[in-house]
């Protein structure tokens, strides 16, 4: 068995047994990996209850090939990224990147996603208190983006051709783009998108955050964009977590 040691972000940790953790990890080289990190629940774990979501560092674990399940047998701490946990929206955010790379994500080798979530965790801490929204905008369409299943946004998703800017066109969740004017959209599976919103998500999908005075209809195109394109999404539970942590007191 193969030690492996690499740089990892959790995902996801989940309870196992009375003293030990599942952690779903991100890795650059392995992409996603399942470990059980023995003991980690007791109180006096040689881990010292770092091993929470979003957590960056360095993880050692025994590779077992043609298994779902390796043997943790270090972890050490980066950062512990707890800020995230202090705020709602941060927290939510950072949770939907998760789900999104859970979802989707393989042990294939995946450098570029995993310098995405880096970046997009640090992201998320360090935005202004006003500004948290549309970087957790950004961050999900970019990633979504980064994974290869982002919307076209520039050609008719009918036809092909090149799509003026700054109109209001039908966003066709199915197809994964924007329809011109000509072509016939199918009824139901979308929606008309304002030109303003269009300039956004072209922005969202390049990783830039840009000013919102609204921001209900960026969030249902991405839920109603994701259940199209996720497995399961309708159980994000991201998404619903952000829409109640979004809903006015
Ligand atoms: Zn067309």
């Amino acid at each position: 068995m193969p030690l492996v040691t690499t740089e990892a972000t959790v995902l996801q940790a989940f309870p196992y047994s009375e003293t030990s953790k599942i952690l779903r990890l991100l890795t650059p080289q392995n992409g996603v990996q399942s470990v059980l990190a023995r003991g980690a629940r007791r109180p006096k774990s040689r881990y010292g209850g770092i091993l929470e979501p979003f957590t960056d560092g360095v993880a050692s674990f025994y590779y077992r090939e043609h298994r779902d399940l390796h043997n943790l047998s270090d972890f050490e701490l980066g950062r512990s990224r707890q800020r995230l946990g202090r705020d709602l929206v941060r927290f939510g955010g950072a949770s939907l990147l998760a789900e999104i790379i859970l979802r989707t994500g393989s042990p294939q080798a995946a450098p570029e996603v995993f310098a995405h979530m880096r970046a997009s965790l640090g992201a998320l801490e360090d935005a202004p208190d006003g500004d948290v929204e549309p970087v957790a905008l950004a961050r999900a369409w970019s990633l979504i983006a980064t994974l290869g299943f982002g919307p076209a946004l520039d050609q008719c998703v009918g036809c092909g051709v090149d799509l003026e800017p700054g109109t209001a066109l039908f966003f066709d969740y199915t197809a994964g783009g924007l329809h011109c004017g000509r072509c016939a959209a199918p009824a139901g599976a979308g929606r008309i998108i304002p030109g303003a919103a269009r300039t956004d998500l072209l922005s969202f999908l390049a990783g830039e955050a840009t000013a919102l005075d609204r921001t209900a209809a960026h969030w249902q195109l991405l839920g109603r964009f994701l259940a199209y394109h996720l497995i399961d999404a309708e159980s994000l539970r991201s998404l619903d977590f952000l829409a109640a942590a979004l809903a006015p007191a």
